[in-house]
């Protein structure tokens, strides 16, 4: 080949590009029901003083690691990592919490009041195996506080979430709730475990049998049957906890009980991550199938100073936004949203006229569609129907030449016809006059 010529080859072959596995699309139809649940989110969360921050999905990969934990599955098999051009690693992001913390001491957001509450949606990525309600992107919606020690502000995160859960009608919803000690007495509690998985060690999985080392905590969420047996006399936290934890903890469950709010301790919840104290969280469901938890969180005082901030407490959670939107999805035969007026042009001068009223009904806010191409009116009426929309408006030659068009009640089939001078105004009349009721959920 000479010098300097690149080599193009040409398939011959059709190559079918698809999803890479465990990534998903999320189609018109869906995204309707997805931004109802971002805007119940950040109304309800707004109204508790969040503020939203956005975050970049790449991150070095240093800070995951100390963040999350050299120890844990995300970081040791789970994190999409690779070396940025420079050389440097760099990963995409497989939760918030570690950019947020970040975000918060790189531009001293602590300097003018400590306290801070945030929330931030976006897509995580972590290569798990796919399977139901769990993908290697997906979605959070997450809510993060930092400078409140009192435990006061982790009761306000779990009650907020069953709110949330319970405007979005999500049935049969329960908080596990746990806490996980301190640096105080969490260590006496790992060894008290340590020793109990040292004479079980043959029992255990081959994952735990990993964990029991390095991150023992971790065995007790373990979902293998063989496990879960073996662990039936396992030693509880909530028997080791210091005196300044139980108090934290029963404060947490007290002001639950005050709200109204069900939930369990759950002694065996640890969650996956390093950097938990304390009190921690998740929510579950059984409107999931296996994946039923919709939400978790927890404290995790000791991050920001890790990563080279003040001292200061910080709680947070993160909801599985796909999971949410799974259920919710059901709560509606359709969510796409339909048209509240159709145009239906017959002639190129009608459809052009009709056209200028598409540009400024549509700028006034209604939700309009027209039929662009050349259409009979029959076909054009069965798009109409098929758009589910309210009204259509009928112009052709003879309409124009009367100076009128025909207004079509697709659910009366009533017709009427109204002067084409101040039509628009007339129109959006009609719209206001005859407001479509949102679908209600189904039972
Ligand atoms: P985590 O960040 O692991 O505490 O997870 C918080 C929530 O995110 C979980 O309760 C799930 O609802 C959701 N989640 C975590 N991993 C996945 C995944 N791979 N696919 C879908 N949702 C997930």
């Amino acid at each position: 080949m000479p010098k300097g010529k690149i080599e193009i080859k040409i398939f011959e072959r059709t190559v079918m590009i698809q999803l890479i596995r465990g990534f998903k699309d999320i189609l018109p139809g869906e995204t309707e029901c997805w931004q109802h649940i971002e805007k119940q989110a950040i109304a309800l969360f707004e109204a508790f003083g969040f503020k939203e921050i956005r975050i970049p999905v790449l991150e070095r990969t240093e800070l995951f690691a100390r963040s999350i934990g050299e120890n844990t599955d995300i970081v040791e098999k789970e994190m999409y990592t690779f070396a940025d051009r420079d050389g440097g690693l760099i990963t995409l992001r497989p939760e918030a919490t570690a950019t947020i913390v970040r975000a918060y001491i790189q531009h001293k957001l602590y300097a003018a009041d400590p306290v801070q509450k945030f929330f931030t949606i976006g897509p995580m990525f972590r290569r798990e195996r796919p399977q139901k309600g769990r993908y290697r992107q997906f979605y959070q919606i997450n809510a993060e506080v930092f400078g409140i020690a009192s435990a006061l502000i982790d009761a306000e995160l779990i009650f907020m979430l069953d709110a949330l859960l319970k405007r979005l009608d999500v049935a049969d919803v329960l908080p596990h709730i746990n806490s996980l000690g301190c640096p105080a007495c969490r260590p006496i509690f790992r060894n008290a475990l340590s020793a109990f998985l040292d004479g079980l060690a043959p029992r255990l999985c081959e994952d735990c049998q990993r964990r029991r080392d390095r991150n023992p905590l971790r065995v007790l969420d373990c979902k293998a049957t063989g496990c879960r047996e073996a662990l039936a006399g396992a030693p509880a936290i909530g028997d080791h906890l210091c005196a300044d934890c139980r108090s934290d903890f029963d404060l947490v469950q007290r002001c639950l009980g005050d709200l109204g709010v069900d939930f369990v301790v759950d002694s065996r919840l640890v969650r996956g991550l390093d950097y938990y104290v304390r009190t921690t969280f998740e929510i579950q469901t059984g409107a999931l199938g296996a994946q039923s938890a919709v939400a978790g969180g927890g404290r995790y005082d000791g991050l920001v100073q890790a990563l080279g901030g003040p001292a200061m407490p910080a709680t947070g959670f993160a909801i599985g936004f796909d999971r949410l939107a799974e259920i919710v999805g059901k709560n509606r035969a359709h969510w796409a949203l339909a048209p509240e007026l159709y145009l239906a042009a017959m002639g190129d001068a009608a459809r052009s006229l009709a056209f200028q009223w598409h540009c400024a009904l549509g700028l006034a806010g209604m939700r309009v569609d027209m039929d662009m191409d050349s259409h009979s009116l029959k076909a054009m009426l069965k798009r109409a129907d098929r758009l589910q929309a309210r009204h259509v408006v009928i112009i052709g030659d003879n309409e124009m030449a009367a100076g009128k068009a025909l207004v079509r009640d697709m659910r009366t089939k009533n017709q009427e016809t109204i002067p084409i001078e101040g039509i628009i105004d007339r129109l959006l009349a009609i719209a206001r006059s005859q407001l479509q009721p949102q679908p209600q959920p189904q039972p």
